[in-house]
């Protein structure tokens, strides 16, 4: 595979850079080769600015649960941008993407439009904070939400451990105030919970971890959660930025049938374009200004251009008969034909799947294993991933995170992929 324009690029780019990015992950750091420019995508494929076509399994992280460049996305965005791409004042479509928000997820009364996942979870921890009057929140080993200084708490080695900065620039008075539990085990919770008492203001979780591989909750750890939150008044917040329109209509919160205080929402309800929301039940969100005193603003919140888009999606997953389900079988269909795969070629493999999120990896319920498992076969699994890329399928480079499918897999591109997954294997 000819990759000779990406890598000039790539080296132009650092010039100007960090990294020559604007994200970490671009820069496939992890994987030691240069990472490829993209010049379009359409449907399920994405073209590099070599010529070279590939399968994409990442859908920008997400959002692009529909495909890229959907026609009926693409116009409706055309049409609202001759209408003026920003106005620093309301418009129409943020009550419409609103309406449709709540309409798909009933635990959100009310909610408001930031511009990223990011924005989000961090609104959402002040909101609780000013709601709650408490310092404290607890989040768990191997979850991601984002980059705000309070959430990049390295995972710590016990429950009792207050946090320690995970970046240079998060102060340590910052990482005190965050508490790290272990993903399905309520012990920990429990444990730190009773050694802050009457001080921690919400429990941040992804309901289906999706940044230490595809790590799905147990129902019951969830359900513990949300007995521990009523009981000690504490926000339970489901950071459903992933998760969210991505596992049902209504997210992971439907799939398992329990609703938190807020949400935190991104990607999905963005359609590609720059889109975070947090809602959730009403005497909590009325705490946010101006109609309380728990600032949050943003010039470009609401923005036209982005609600169209995310609007357009959802209406699109609205209006395609058996969305999910359809999803549901494309996903199962390479999840099945991998499993015969990798049985075949006698290896030992576990792969976790909940609907459109899958991750191949060893055994894992924590974190903690999942990192012990890591050291050991992330190299293995690199290498596969560059090898089924060079034979048109993109996986996620740092592979041991989840690939996301769109509807816009066609029965021939999961062929393909398996094809190409055969082979590198
Ligand atoms: N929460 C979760 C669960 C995420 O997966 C991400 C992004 N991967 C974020 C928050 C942050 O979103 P953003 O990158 O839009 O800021």
């Amino acid at each position: 595979m000819n990759t000779t324009k990406s890598s000039k690029l790539f080296a132009e780019a650092q010039l100007h850079m960090p990294g020559g990015v604007n994200s970490p992950v671009r820069a496939f750091n992890s994987v030691g080769r240069d990472p490829l420019y993209i010049a379009s995508a359409a449907g399920a494929k994405m073209r590099d600015a070599d010529g070279n076509e590939f399968i994409d399994y990442i859908g920008s992280w997400g959002p692009m649960i529909v495909g890229h460049a959907h026609p009926r996305v693409i116009r409706a965005i055309q049409e609202a941008a001759e209408s003026g791409t920003s106005f620093g004042a309301s418009n129409e479509k943020e009550i419409a993407l609103a309406k449709l928000i709540k309409k798909f997820v009933p635990s959100v009364e009310i909610v408001r439009m930031v511009n990223s996942g990011t924005e989000a979870t961090m609104s959402a921890m002040r909101l609780a904070r000013g709601f709650t009057g408490r310092d404290k929140i607890i989040k768990f080993e191997g979850c991601y939400h984002g980059h705000g200084d309070s959430f990049l708490i390295k995972a710590g080695s016990g429950v009792a451990t207050l946090g320690l900065p995970d970046s240079p620039g998060v102060t340590k008075s910052t990482a005190a105030d965050t508490l790290t539990a272990r993903y399905n085990d309520i012990e920990s919770v429990y444990e730190l919970v009773e050694s802050n008492k009457g001080a921690v203001a919400a429990i941040f979780i992804e309901p289906v971890g999706g940044n230490m591989g595809c790590v799905p909750a147990r129902k019951e750890f969830l359900q513990a959660l949300r007995d521990l939150c009523d009981a000690e008044k504490i926000l339970l917040i489901f950071d459903e930025v992933m998760t969210g329109f991505r596992l049902a209509k209504g997210g992971a919160q439907e799939l398992y049938g329990i609703a938190p205080d807020l949400t935190t929402f991104g990607k999905i309800i963005g359609g590609g374009l720059p889109v975070g929301a947090y809602g959730g039940r009403a005497e909590i969100m009325k705490m946010i200004a101006p109609s309380g005193p728990v600032y949050q603003a943003g010039t470009l919140s609401g923005n036209p251009l982005a609600m169209t888009a995310g609007l357009e999606t959802l209406k699109i997953i609205e209006e395609t008969n058996d969305f999910y389900a359809k999803l549901e079988e494309k996903s199962a269909y390479l999840e099945n034909g991998m499993k015969d795969l990798l049985k075949k070629a006698n290896l030992n493999y576990t792969i976790n799947r909940v609907g459109s999120m899958f991750t191949l990896f060893l055994w894992m319920r924590t974190w903690l294993i999942l990192i012990r498992q890591k050291l050991r076969i992330r190299r293995n699994l690199q290498i596969i991933s560059i090898r089924c890329s060079n034979r048109a399928f993109i996986c996620r480079r740092r592979s041991l995170r989840r690939v996301l499918f769109r509807i816009a897999h066609s029965e021939e591109d999961l062929d393909a992929t398996l094809a190409a997954f055969e082979k590198s294997l």
